[in-house]
């Protein structure tokens, strides 16, 4: 995807935004993990994974300010569908779900590989995640998406102005922001500090309420059978336990190279490192 000439076409931006379905893992209750320590999807509600609003926003905004059209996308089951229901109602201009029994067993690089391939087929100027799924946690997958469609990616956005084909981007370095330059097409994974995803528009929940969106299966998009799933998965969970924290023994260390080599050798003796 990568074209240093790269213009935005006549009409505007073309926004790309991946939205995931997710479990309320705020609901957790006794039923919400399984005896294998897995979440029981079935006893949780499913909902619009927070940070993927705050990514449509951004691409509402960008269609808003400078012209274009926002499609969202979302890999998942027929379910999903609700969470694409919402993106139109709020201004979506196309929703499409990509469905497969093929994807079944992907991890994160067979996801950001299906979702690479559909982003593709829209050849989009900005492609927007959120910065990390309330279930899977990784925030793997934006980055992963951006470096397979070989286009600039920007994480942690908080604000952002267009120029022509320059994104000038604000993002959340922690400490403070930095504010960077990146030509389109570029990817950026937005955070809850860009802004709440403005409410349904009445209108659009009474046309949308039963809208179909576009379905694609992993042929549609030119994916290689052995780049899904489990195929596509190099990623084995061998065991998922709760971690409680709690305060314990703690050792200073002093801050010269003596003291962090010291630390270094320690954390690599005891193989937490290394
Ligand atoms: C070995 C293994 C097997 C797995 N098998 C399954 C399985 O069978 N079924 C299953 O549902 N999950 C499965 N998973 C989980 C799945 O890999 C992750 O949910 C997925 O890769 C996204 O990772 P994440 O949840 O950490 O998202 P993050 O990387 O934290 O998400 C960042 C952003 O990427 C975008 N994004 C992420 N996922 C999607 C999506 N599906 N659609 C659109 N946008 C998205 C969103 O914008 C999101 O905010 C498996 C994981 C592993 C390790």
């Amino acid at each position: 995807m990568k074209d240093i000439n790269h213009t935005p076409k006549e009409g505007g931006y073309t926004c790309v935004v991946c939205i995931k379905q997710v479990p309320d893992t705020k609901k957790v209750t006794g039923e919400a993990m399984k005896a294998d320590g897995t979440i029981n999807r079935a006893a949780l509600p499913a909902i619009f994974n927070p940070e993927d609003k705050n990514a449509l926003e951004a691409a509402l905004s960008v269609k808003e300010r400078y012209g274009g059209r926002v499609v969202a996308i979302t890999m998942g089951l027929p379910a999903a569908k609700a969470i694409l229901r919402e993106a139109l109602a709020c201004g979506a201009d196309e929703a499409v779900l990509v469905t497969d029994r093929k994807a079944a067993g992907s991890d994160t690089l067979a996801t950001s590989y299906i979702l690479s391939q559909a982003v593709k087929k829209f050849n989009p100027d900005l492609v927007f995640c959120g910065r990390q799924a309330i279930d899977g946690d990784t925030a793997q997958t934006g980055p992963q998406i951006g470096e397979k469609l070989d286009c600039a990616v920007v994480t942690y956005l908080e604000k952002l102005d267009l120029d022509g084909n320059v994104a000038i981007a604000t993002r959340d370095i922690g400490t403070g922001v930095e504010t960077c330059r990146a030509t389109l097409p570029a990817l950026f994974t937005v955070t809850e500090k860009f802004g709440e995803l403005r409410p349904f528009e009445m209108r659009r929940v009474m046309k949308y309420k039963n809208a179909e969106p576009e379905i694609l299966d992993c042929a549609a998009i030119g994916c290689e059978d052995d780049r899904c799933g489990f195929a596509g998965s190099p990623t084995s969970v061998n065991k998922i336990e709760s971690v409680v924290l709690a305060g314990g023994e703690f050792k200073e260390i002093a801050a010269t190279d003596e003291g962090i080599g010291a630390l270094v050798a320690e954390l690599i003796k005891d193989h937490t490192i290394g």
